[in-house]
């Protein structure tokens, strides 16, 4: 057992363990043979079926039992075992979970992979704290906006440095969608959303009476942060803001965090609280730290800006 096994139920008592997919999908070479992985396209295969958040249970099990009959790997017994654990570590399985996604990752740079080689299977967990502690570079400086839209700019001051390089990119790719159909209830719309990047399509409920809008992705039940086929949707509707139900406590920057009112004026979460929270975060990762004795230093910045951007 690992430092890091170590520590973790002891530090993050609340936390459910994952099997870390970068080692996984590492070891897939010598599971199956170099010459199926370098002859065929069974590789791409593989990774689009394991990594893809998108997919309920029931796709994910299709498609992987289609890749194994293809290349007829029925008797590789470790492939078994990993299909018997799927609940540990493929995406389709943890789409409900908040941060549920944030190891998913494709392609990486060298040093990226170095990176995560240090900060292993809890670097969801990691980047979380790391998210919440940002606070000092959000409240002395103000991001670069990329678009016109009056949400992202909303989200430049509202959120954590971090944070908002996330929504930045979605607010950016809703550019690339556009609507495939659209149906109409009382007061609900149900567009279906065409993602280009990922060729599917999201069905968005939009309420026309309240602007609550629930997207099939669930980019924001995993991570609390709009997807970008509701910003898509809301730019239609001339949404400007982000509504302050998908607003998120824990994304705000102290500046939001210090001042968070209630529709009457009251406040509800006031600077002490929100400072004090901050510091036990800050506080149980340090002694996290302590117990692991490896992680020294807080990544930086941009490293971990970048790498969350490939999440989605
Ligand atoms: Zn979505």
């Amino acid at each position: 057992m690992t430092g890091i096994q170590q520590a973790f139920p002891s530090v993050f008592k609340t936390a459910r363990h994952r099997y870390c997919m970068w080692h996984i999908t590492q070891k897939i070479t010598d599971k199956v043979g170099s010459a199926l992985c370098r002859d065929t396209d069974f590789l791409a295969r593989f990774n689009a079926v394991v990594w893809d958040p998108d997919m309920e249970p029931s796709e994910f099990e299709e498609k992987w039992q289609k890749v194994i009959s293809d290349f007829e790997l029925e008797d590789n017994d470790w492939l078994t075992t990993m299909f018997d654990d799927r609940h540990h570590w493929i995406p389709a399985y943890h789409r409900d979970l908040a941060l549920g996604c944030i190891l998913r990752t494709t392609q990486r740079s060298k040093s990226t992979n170095s990176f995560f080689k240090r900060y292993e299977n809890h670097f969801g967990t990691l980047v979380e704290f790391w998210m919440r502690c940002d606070d000092y570079n959000s409240d002395h400086s103000f991001p670069e906006l990329k678009t016109e839209l009056p949400i992202e700019k909303h989200g430049a001051i509202i959120y954590t440095h971090a944070v908002f390089k996330v929504f930045q990119e979605e607010v950016m790719a809703a550019d690339s969608c556009g609507v495939d159909d659209f149906e109409k209830e009382e007061h609900v719309h149900i567009i279906h959303v065409i993602d280009a990047e990922t060729d599917r399509i999201f069905k968005v409920r939009l309420d026309l009476r309240s602007t609550d809008a629930v997207c099939e992705c669930k980019l924001f039940e995993r991570i609390g942060l709009l997807c970008r086929h509701i910003v898509w949707v809301y730019k239609g509707k001339g949404i400007g803001r982000i509504p302050s139900k998908y607003i998120v406590d824990r994304w705000l920057n102290n500046t939001h965090a210090a001042n968070k009112l209630d529709s009457n004026g009251n406040v509800i979460e006031d600077s002490y609280m929100a400072t004090s929270d901050n510091s036990h975060l800050c506080n149980v990762w340090s002694e996290f730290r302590q117990i692991v004795g490896v992680l020294k230093t807080l990544p930086a910045a941009e490293e971990l800006a970048s790498l969350l951007v490939e999440f989605r």
